[in-house]
């Protein structure tokens, strides 16, 4: 893994999905980096969650001090206003959010069911905007917000309409809450991973990953903890005039904004 961006100590950071993947290896950086961390769990299978969240924090040596499992559905408003009391309760303010949990439910538009649209709208997009509201209050100015979208926002893709449509509507909430927040000199941008090696990935067939990865310039699927050196730049004091933007983390795969 690169060495981590910046220095965290004295940082309140919260990563939502902190279990596993991507927002495990972002909230293991902030915290190796000295931040202390708030790793958001989902409600579902919330044992499990936290144990993973714990499972990661021991292997890497840190204190329970350092790294705070703290459970709310993102999709639910009461639950996130709950998280940020818990939040404000323990840490009393937050430096840097990162809107990282979320879903697929893939399929074709003509087979895609009014639930799959809802529940990938409902965590991905509902989500991040409970916990950019929510985070407000308790946001420190000069601040950081990092959403987690997706290259298929700017490209679409096959069989992904809720999810791209999702994760574009993640790129326009961005781009206005950067400029909402400019006063207060929070920035607010968007990452957009290309194909990530996690769970998220590994349920698609053989035969099409192997075609999806031949079409990677860089010649490899990326992994979490290259989206979460990006996070990590972003997070880091030289990132101060960088907002409203979104970077690829796509080995070259898409090219344009
Ligand atoms: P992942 O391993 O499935 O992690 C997502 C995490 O979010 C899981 O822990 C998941 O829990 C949690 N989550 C799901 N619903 C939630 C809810 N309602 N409330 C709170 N947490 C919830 O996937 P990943 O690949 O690391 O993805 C992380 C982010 O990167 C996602 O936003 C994803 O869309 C984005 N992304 C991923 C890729 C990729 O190639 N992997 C590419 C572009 C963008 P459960 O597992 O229990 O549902």
């Amino acid at each position: 893994m690169p060495e981590p961006i910046g220095e965290f100590s004295d940082r309140v950071v919260v990563v939502t999905g902190a279990s596993q993947g991507i927002g495990a290896a972002t909230a293991l950086a902030f915290a190796k980096a000295g931040a202390t961390v708030v790793a958001g769990c989902p409600t579902h299978d919330a044992e499990s969650h936290r144990q993973a969240v714990a499972n990661w924090r021991e292997e890497a040596g840190l204190p329970p001090e350092r790294v705070a499992p703290v459970t709310a559905d993102v999709s639910q408003t009461d639950d996130v206003t709950e998280f940020y009391d818990t939040v404000q309760k323990h840490f009393g303010h937050v430096d840097v959010l990162v809107n990282n949990a979320g879903i697929n439910r893939d399929h074709t538009l003509a087979k895609m069911t009014d639930e799959e649209w809802r529940a990938v709208i409902a965590v991905n997009l509902d989500g991040t905007f409970f916990n950019c509201r929510g985070v407000l209050p308790l946001i420190t100015d000069g601040g950081r917000i990092i959403n987690i979208s997706s290259m298929v926002a700017q490209t679409g893709n096959f069989g992904v309409a809720n999810y791209a449509a999702s994760k574009a509507g993640i790129l326009g909430l961005t781009k206005s809450l950067a400029l909402e927040l400019a006063p207060r000199r929070i920035t607010v941008n968007a990452v957009c991973p290309g194909f990530i090696d996690t769970d998220m990935t590994r349920s698609i067939p053989d035969e099409v990953l192997q075609k999806y990865l031949e079409r990677i310039p860089l010649g490899r699927p990326g992994t979490p903890e290259d989206v979460a050196a990006t996070v990590l730049f972003l997070a880091s004091p030289g990132a101060g005039y960088l907002t409203g933007q979104s970077l690829g983390v796509n080995g070259g795969l898409y090219t344009g904004d």
